[in-house]
């Protein structure tokens, strides 16, 4: 049944006469699979509802922050009691050294951690300080990750970039964006010759552990070992950024996971529990360089926000009591999810292949494998669209790009897999008749 859009549709129009292309980020308007967005009223447990009174089964979960679901009532809870006590002070709060003891403590590699408001100052800040740190000026990235919308970053990007099809954007300067490398994810030896060449002026490779922003995409045996034996033979600082694989894929993130310790981590999303927060840590010797203490500028506002530490507090917390058990239920459900699916693809002679990581995975319109970016831009993306626009209609939230992930979350229930899996089956029965 087609559902009214009426009131969004009306939203959107709005919205574009004030805000540019009627959205505050690009991704959301939806342009990529032909359609236009909902905008959402209210959002609980597994589920969103829209201004026209529609329901979605949720599989964004505004971006991967949402492990445990929406309006998580002891998030909201702890937001709520902080808002009451004041929004924001610009000075110090104890509840900033509980949520960076919950986080030095979770994540390996961390000795100390600076909280900022987004992903991106994350990593903005985590690049300043390695070339800080190092006294060098280059950075190495992979082509299809995503590091937020810094200049020194928005290079062969992925996320909304790699959906737009843009290889970068006016207003980075050229002198800027040649500092940066960009090379292909998973090619140990394309890092050994760059690092050959340009090694000794390398300030840090920059890598998302499981790569999100291209679709998810898993690091081959063996390429994160090689990312950090090269970095320490150059004297590289070797920078995870796990804005989504931190507390997605287990307490510890993806570096817990694969055993590599890196100098430097990013973080965001899941530690801001819905709201703005990032953060970015390390090694004590280099996390020190950092004014005040060290020479290192990087400072902010809202910087360690009281709301959105409780939020985080609340939601790290439930994290580590919930521990190791609920990220392998995430991860069942998520196999389950994946399986099904693929399964259904196949029956009805769909061209498609998944990915997934824990909790995470991606459902390409390729025939696969999807081991770096080249790879996922075989993907049919009309293909996508299609899907897209038939699960929406079914009453099913996907990201509206190939180039993203599906995030199951502690919300989701059997009933709500076993679901997912009969409306995919219907979709791509719909989509085999051409
Ligand atoms: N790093 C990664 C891996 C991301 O996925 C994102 C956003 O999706 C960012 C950085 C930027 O984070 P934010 O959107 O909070 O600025």
């Amino acid at each position: 049944m087609e559902k009214s859009q009426e009131k969004s549709r009306s939203l959107f129009a709005e919205a574009k006469k004030l805000i540019p292309g009627g959205v505050n980020s690009p991704v959301r308007a939806c342009a990529a699979v032909g359609g236009e967005p909902r905008f959402i009223l209210s959002a609980r447990g597994a589920y969103l509802t829209d201004v026209d009174g529609n329901q979605y089964l949720d599989y964004v979960g505004s971006w991967g922050p949402l492990i445990l679901g929406h309006a998580d009532p002891a998030v909201i809870a702890a937001v709520a009691e902080a808002a009451e006590r004041g929004t924001s002070f610009g000075a110090p709060t104890e509840a900033e050294i509980v949520l960076a003891r919950l986080l030095v403590t979770c994540v390996p590699s961390m000795d100390m951690v600076r909280l900022v408001s987004s992903g991106t100052e994350a990593a903005m800040s985590a690049v300043r300080l390695a070339r800080g740190a190092t006294g060098r000026d280059l950075v190495i990235k992979f082509t299809g990750c995503y590091h937020g919308h810094s200049d020194s970053l928005l290079v062969e990007a992925g996320s909304g970039v790699a959906t737009l099809g843009i290889p970068g954007s006016p207003g980075v300067p050229q002198a800027i964006a040649s500092l940066t490398l960009s090379l292909p994810y998973n090619d140990p030896e394309a890092v050994s010759r760059a690092m050959e060449t340009y090694g000794d002026r390398v300030a840090c490779i920059i890598v998302e552990p499981v790569a999100g922003n291209m679709g998810v995409v898993p690091p081959e045996p063996g390429f994160l070992e090689h990312l950090r034996s090269v970095c320490d033979r150059f004297g590289t600082l070797l920078v995870f950024d796990e804005v989504i694989t931190g507390f997605r894929l287990s307490l510890g993130g993806a570096q817990a996971l694969y055993k590599i310790t890196p100098d430097l981590t990013c973080l965001g999303k899941i530690i801001g529990g819905g709201l703005p927060m990032g953060a970015y840590g390390g090694r004590r010797d280099l996390m020190e360089k950092i004014a005040p203490a060290g020479p290192v500028y990087q400072a902010g506002t809202l910087s360690g926000n009281p709301l959105a530490v409780a939020a985080g507090i609340a939601a790290v917390g439930q994290l580590i009591r919930n521990g190791e058990p609920f990220y392998r239920e995430l991860s069942r459900k998520a196999e389950v999810l994946v399986a099904g699916v693929g399964k259904a693809a196949e029956k009805h002679g769909i061209t498609a292949c998944a990915n997934r990581v824990g909790s995470m995975s991606t459902l390409f319109f390729a025939p696969g494998p999807v081991k770096n970016y080249t790879d996922a831009k075989t993907s049919d993306t009309k293909a996508y669209g299609h899907y897209f626009r038939l699960m929406t209609r079914a009453g099913f939230n996907f990201a509206p790009s190939q180039f993203e992930a599906l995030f199951v979350s502690g919300a989701h229930t059997d009933d709500d897999i076993e679901k997912t899996i009969a409306a995919a089956d219907r979709a791509f029965a719909e989509m085999a008749k051409g």
